[in-house]
């Protein structure tokens, strides 16, 4: 089964507040630079959280399946990142 495939498998119910975010866009430049593109942050999200629009990190933080992934492999430890609030964020459809 691929990932897109298992993804569709999982419910979302969206927290208004991001539970993730960039602590400054400079560092992801700088990374970029250094590590080029895709950068890791990009490379390791199985959810395709992250995109680079040329100038700064995107982030679709409702799409985050709360692996952190992102925070272990930033090498800048450039990620802000908590589990959504009590209710809301990533659930299994089947248990
Ligand atoms: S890995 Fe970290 S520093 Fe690099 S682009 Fe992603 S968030 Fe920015
Ligand atoms: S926690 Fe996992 S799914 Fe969420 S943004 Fe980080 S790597 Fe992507």
């Amino acid at each position: 089964m691929r990932v897109e495939e298992k993804l569709y498998t999982l419910r979302y119910k969206r927290d208004e507040r991001p539970h993730l975010s960039v602590k400054d866009n400079a560092t992801c430049q700088k990374c970029k630079e250094v590590n080029g593109e895709p950068q890791p942050c990009i490379l390791v999200c199985p959810a395709n959280v992250y995109t680079w629009d040329g100038r700064r990190l995107v982030l679709s933080y409702e799409n985050c399946v709360e692996c952190g992934a992102c925070r272990i492999a930033c090498p800048y430890q450039n990620i802000v990142w908590s589990f959504p609030r009590y209710g809301l964020g990533m659930s299994l459809r089947y248990g």
